[in-house]
This record gives structure tokens, sequence and C-alpha cells, in this order.
């Protein structure tokens, strides 16, 4: 375990009658991190959740915070609080008394309490506001007075679930900037369970992406997306297309496929079963692909494509096109120089093979 480590966890199982839903997990979150747990629906984050809050019991493994067992701590004691999705504010309390609810359970001293909750208030960017009713505030405020709800406590880990997934669009958005900012601001380690991948992308520090109660892969955003461990990482974590073809062979950690309709291409090995003669995946992105005359780049692969439609979205041209009778689609700057693409035309779109990913087609 790491010195820093403020929660560590090694092999946590959790089953329900057959089922694991937590099927040995192991993390190490250092200190002041902004964690995520992203996965789908049913993958296992709540259960996990669960178990680090304490309202549930592993059925193996071991819950460190800051070095302490906690398997037989109550959810009380432990140095965690928990936000949740539907954030329950007590309606009948003043803002500030929401916020000190937990202070004053705590016998903290009336004048220690104003001054903690006034405090904290300025923190999440809402000062003065002790006396208002949670009813008069907006949506994005009373998320913030949840959250100060929790930090004026102090707690070694903030325990997030999904808590912007009641808010609309536009408020998701600006308090994912908020959330992370203050996240920094008060230095609280936080593990963060969503599955929205582009929230744990702007927020985090470290993501696991969760799959049927495993963790797939553990890294920091830009890595889960530029190398993604595992065709379900790459599947889930922004657009990829995927193209299936035969694996012809492997030279300097380059993979050769011939895809389906005849092209031979190139991308980088990223899984350790591929075998030549078998089915293989080529995972490259959208934003990866241009279009290519018959002048390539030395190096390029490319391949043949037929348009289907191209969608305009200001910044970029989203090119939508089929090969072989498989979907592919890029997405081109547009920078004035890009020509115009109608149905049906024939085009060559390239790639940079260093870009693109090569499974197993077994690979799960
Ligand atoms: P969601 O995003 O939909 O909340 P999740 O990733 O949080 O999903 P969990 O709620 O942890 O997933 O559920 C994981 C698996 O465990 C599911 O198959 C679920 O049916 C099962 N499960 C969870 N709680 C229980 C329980 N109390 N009894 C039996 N099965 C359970």
């Amino acid at each position: 375990m790491a010195m820093d480590s403020d929660l560590f966890c090694e092999g946590l199982v959790r089953r329900f009658g057959s089922n694991a839903a937590v099927d040995h997990i192991s993390l190490d979150v250092p200190a002041g991190t902004f964690f995520s747990i992203l996965g789908p629906s049913g993958c296992g984050k709540t259960t996990l959740l669960r178990l680090l809050a304490g309202f549930d019991k592993p059925d193996e493994g071991d819950i460190h915070i800051r070095g302490q067992r906690m398997n037989d701590v109550p959810p009380n004691r432990r140095p965690v609080n928990m936000v949740f999705q539907h954030l329950a504010l007590f309606p009948a309390m003043s803002v500030g008394d929401n916020i000190g609810y937990g202070l004053k359970r705590r016998k903290v001293p009336v004048a220690e309490r104003r001054k903690r909750i006034a405090g904290v208030l300025e923190q999440v960017g809402l000062p003065g506001l002790e006396y208002r009713d949670p009813q008069e505030l907006s949506g994005g405020q009373r998320q913030r007075v949840a959250l100060a709800r929790c930090l004026v406590l102090e707690p070694t880990l903030l325990l997030l679930d999904e808590p912007l997934g009641a808010l609309d669009l536009k408020l998701r958005e600006q308090m994912k900037v908020e959330l992370k900012h203050l996240q920094k601001q008060f230095g609280t380690t936080f593990v963060y369970i969503t599955h929205d991948q582009s929230e744990a992308m702007v927020m985090s520090d470290q993501v696991a992406v969760m799959r049927e109660g495993r963790f797939d892969q553990v890294a920091p955003p830009e890595e889960l997306y530029r190398e993604p461990a595992t065709p379900f990482v790459a599947g889930f974590v922004g657009d990829n297309n995927r193209l299936a073809g035969e694996l012809v062979a492997i030279r300097d950690n380059l993979a050769e496929i011939r895809l389906d309709d005849g092209s031979l291409v190139q991308g980088r090995v990223a899984s350790g079963d591929l075998e030549t003669g078998r089915r293989a995946e080529l995972y490259i992105r959208p934003e990866s692909l241009v279009l290519s005359g018959d002048a390539l780049s030395t190096g390029f692969s490319a391949m043949q494509a037929k348009v289907r439609t191209t969608l305009f979205d200001g910044a970029n041209s989203r090119v939508e096109a089929e090969n072989g009778g498989q979907p592919v689609y890029a997405r081109l700057p547009q920078d004035g120089s890009a020509p115009k693409l109608s149905a049906g035309s024939a085009i060559r779109l390239a790639w940079d093979p260093v870009l693109a990913r090569v499974f197993g087609a077994d690979n799960p």
C-alpha cells in the first residue's frame, strides 16, 4: 500500500446468490485524487460504493482508509461522506442549518459551527446564504449546498453516486467544471461513480472503467482515450470505428490486417491474443481519419469508403461512410479546404497506424 493512499482495497468481492456484483476489485487512490468509477448500468458501481461507505459488507477482501482497516467499522464511524443523486436537503431547515446538521450531531459548539458554515458557503460560492430556504435556491445552488454539507465535516473520502444525474443538461455541463474545481480547492479525495463517460473524462485524475464487477482499466483520462486496454474500453470511452478483418502479420508492434473489403491496413498491437490467420479488429478514432488523394503520406494506411451522409456541426463535418458493408465515420475539420462530399461518392480514408489499435476478435 502506498503511504499516501486515502483508499486502498484488495480483492473485494460481493456476491448476490451466484452473481458477483463486485468481483475481485483492488484499488489504490492517493490523497487528493478525483477518482471516477465509470461503467454501464448494472456493472456493480453502486454495490462497490456501498461497500466503501459501510452500508454493506464484502464477502472477501479488505478496505483500508488512510491505512486503517475499515471492514468492521460502521458507516457513521468511517471518515467518509456520501452525496446521492437525489440530494435530500431538509426542506424545513435553512441552508445554514442543513450544512450545520452534521456538526451539531458531532456537538461542535454554536460559535464554531457558525464560523465553519459561513466559511464553507464562501468556498462553494454562496456567501451569506445561511438563512435562505432550500426551496429558494436554483438546482445548481442546491447541489452546492449538498456538497457543502458533506465537505464541512472534512471527510477523508467523499463518495458521490451520480450526483449530476438529476440535473438538466446545461446545468450538468456547468457543474462538471465546478465540481472538479471544488475538489481541487478542498483537496478532498473524491470517489465518483457515473455511467457518463464525458463526466468521468472531464473531471477525473484517474478513471476506473468497470464491467461486470471488474475493472478493465484504471488510468488517467488521456491514457484511457489514447491507449484503451480492451475493446470494451475503446468502445465505451469516446467514439471509435471498428473494422474487422484477418490478421496477416505482426511486425515491430504493428499488426497488419486484411479488411473484409480487401484493403491491407495497419494498427498498433493492443492485445496479446493476436494470431496470424485469425480474425482481428482495428479500432480507429473518427478524428484520426484523414481524407487522402492518391498521394499518401509514407507509412499511412488507407481504405476505400463510400459516403452515406455528411453532417456539418460547426467546427467539424461528420462524414458517415461505409467500407465493405461496415459503417465508418470521420470527423474532418472545417478548414475551408475540405471538399464537398456528396452521398454515394467514393473517398479514401487514411490514418497513421500508431493511432489505431488492433485487438483479437475474441477479446471481450
Ligand atoms: P446502475 O448504474 O444502474 O445503478 P450499478 O453499476 O450501480 O448500476 P449495481 O446496482 O451495483 O450496478 O448492481 C450490480 C449487480 O448486482 C446487478 O446485476 C444487480 O442486479 C445486482 N444487485 C445489486 N444489489 C442487489 C441486491 N441487494 N440483491 C440482489 N442483487 C443485487
